[in-house]
């Protein structure tokens, strides 16, 4: 960056299209047909244009990492896109509460031997 550039992203940046959907079998379509008409009933002609897709990867990547994609994009709808991102998270979650109560081999398990007791007063 110059010197006196400033540092926010270029509108030309911003509106830019990601390389790969030059290469996308829908293009030219029209964005009614993947967003509108098939919310949350794709239709099969949709569905087997994404599935011979060639960057069927990318535009799901990028759907994932766009919360608020709408439509259809990598054969998926939105509604298959938020139980991945939930079962993804639930996974992650699981494997943190296990690193929590299991610590690995070798690791302090944070028992030092002793028995804490607790006992609940009563006022
Ligand atoms: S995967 Fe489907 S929605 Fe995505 S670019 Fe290809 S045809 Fe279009």
């Amino acid at each position: 960056m110059k010197p006196n550039e400033p540092d926010w992203p270029s509108l030309v940046g911003l509106f830019a299209r990601p390389s790969w959907m030059a290469d996308a079998a829908c293009r030219g379509e029209g964005h009614g047909k993947y967003v509108i008409d098939v919310r949350h009933a794709p239709a099969e002609a949709v569905l087997a244009t994404c599935a011979e897709c060639a960057v069927r990867a990318d535009c799901l990547a990028y759907a994932m990492a766009q919360p608020d994609a709408v439509g259809v994009w990598g054969g998926t709808t939105e509604e298959e896109r938020q139980v991945q991102v939930r079962q993804e998270r639930e996974v992650a979650q699981r494997q943190q509460r296990r690193k929590v109560v299991r610590p690995a081999h070798g690791e302090p398990s944070g028992n030092d031997g002793r028995t804490r007791s607790t006992r609940i007063r009563s006022v």
